[in-house]
């Protein structure tokens, strides 16, 4: 992409509105537009990352066995009276009626219409394990929308929804879950720690919320530092052995680990002393067994090995892509603005050019240029007439995490200067080892 061409519509000032410091790097940065409270367009930049977070968490939903599909933001009230929870839903819910006058509603979740779907075409175990998951926007009117895209009203969600015979086939399908979750934090750079949470009346502990540590965390947290030096499950581990899943999960559950509303104090203290972290968190991803709360009431059945009739057993599995900009942001930043981490970034490479219309620094710009592009690498050509310090800010802004700088003095003694934004290094090499190092 040349940036003459692109929209990136950079803010030198600080915004005031922006409390925190991931939604005023997103303003500075032109990722996002605020089109109402809680409500955000996705400029070019922003679309850019948050597909590249959707994809990684697909490819990790997609190694876990997971199917992907898609279900409208839209639906129908009567599905929601069957679970009972049209009426119980709070006001966080967008009811709207169509020119019919029939109630629908923005959908904040997608337990009732997975379960309808699963009524519909699931009926033996041998239809089974089943986890279908799809990557759609919600709604949810918070009382408190604030912080940019970390807790907006709309809002996108990656939604998986296990289907299992029994409860023991429905906890193996929350370890993978549990397990592709570790994966998906771990690739886009972050340490997400599973936390216990409230099953409220369903009871036991098949709950997690994936929390990052963040001095801008919403909630409290109380964790074992030796969560933050933990190795994520590698890419190899076989989904289909339980026992693998089981002994993964069992290692990272095994230290203390709790949001403040599943504190235990005296747990907590037992911690050795020093190793005893209380910090803020925020929440990117929660896992949870439900059993057959949905199920048995909207007749989800399926027959069994013994020719018996069953409500299936059901878990649901969210994360929030929109949520999670914003909060490797939070995690990955210094004084000049963004660093992605290379899976994540906009662009990998940035080619600044220091001298548009000098004739060998034009065409060694265009040939990078030309050579990044046709290797399949995203890259972005600053060729605007801004002066060079701008676009020393605007890169280091945005986060490249390779910029390639380009003026007639370092042409002159054959080099280009090569920088990684994550520490600042800088090299001069020639055209060539540059794009070996970038391409390496
Ligand atoms: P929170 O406690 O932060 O309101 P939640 O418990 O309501 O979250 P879930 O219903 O479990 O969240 O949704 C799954 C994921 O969706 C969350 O882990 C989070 O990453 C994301 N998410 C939830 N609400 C929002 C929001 N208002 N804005 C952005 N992302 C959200
Ligand atoms: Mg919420």
């Amino acid at each position: 992409m040349r940036l003459s061409r692109y929209l990136l519509p950079i803010l030198r000032e600080v915004p005031k509105e922006a409390e925190i410091v991931s939604h005023r790097l997103m303003l500075r940065a032109g990722m996002v537009r605020q089109e109402s409270a809680g409500i955000y367009a996705w400029l070019p930049l922003g679309k850019k990352v948050l597909d590249k977070i959707c994809n990684v968490i697909r490819e990790e939903q997609n190694r876990s066995g997971a199917i992907e599909i898609m279900m409208p933001t839209i639906q129908s009230a009567d599905l929601w009276r069957e679970s009972g929870r049209y009426d119980d839903y709070g006001k966080e819910m967008l009811r709207i009626k169509d020119r019919h006058e029939r109630d629908m509603l923005y959908g904040p979740t997608n337990e009732e219409m997975l379960t309808e779907i699963v009524r519909a075409y699931v009926k033996s175990y041998k239809d089974l394990p089943l986890n279908l998951y799809h990557i759609q926007w919600k709604f949810r009117d918070e009382v408190r929308p604030r912080f940019g895209v970390m807790r907006s009203r709309e809002f996108l969600m990656k939604d998986a929804y296990s289907v299992d015979l029994d409860f023991e086939n429905a906890v193996i399908a929350y370890n993978r879950m549990f397990v592709a979750y570790l994966r998906t934090f771990a690739r886009l750079g972050l340490k997400a720690i599973p936390m216990v949470a409230d099953t409220g009346p369903i009871g036991g502990n098949h709950s997690h919320e994936f929390i990052i540590l963040a001095s801008t965390g919403e909630s409290e947290v109380f964790c074992h530092a030796d969560y933050l030096d933990m190795a994520p499950p590698p890419a190899g581990i076989d989904f289909r052995d339980p026992a693998a899943l089981q002994a993964t999960v069992d290692q990272w559950t095994s230290l203390y680990a709790a949001t403040e509303e599943k504190h235990d104090e005296a747990a907590f203290n037992a911690v050795e002393e020093g190793k005893r972290l209380s910090a803020r968190g925020i929440e990117v991803g929660h896992i949870f067994y439900f059993g057959t709360k949905y199920s048995e009431p909207m007749g989800a059945k399926v027959t069994g090995p013994d020719g018996v009739e069953r409500p299936v057993h059901m878990g649901s599995y969210g994360i929030g892509p929109s949520r999670l900009v914003a909060a490797i942001i939070e995690a990955s930043h210094d004084e000049n603005g963004i660093i992605w981490p290379d899976d994540i970034a906009p662009f990998k490479v940035g080619i600044l050019n220091l001298k548009v219309g000098d004739a060998a620094t034009d065409a060694t710009c265009e040939q990078l240029y030309a050579t990044l592009t046709a290797k399949g690498v995203d890259v972005l050509y600053d060729d605007t007439e801004e002066r060079p310090g701008s676009k020393f800010a605007t890169a280091d802004l945005i986060g490249l995490p390779w910029q390639i700088i380009v003026g007639p003095k370092g042409l002159a003694a054959g080099t280009v200067e090569l920088k990684r934004r994550a520490d600042g290094a800088r090299e001069n090499l020639s055209v060539e080892s540059a794009l070996a190092r970038v391409l390496g």
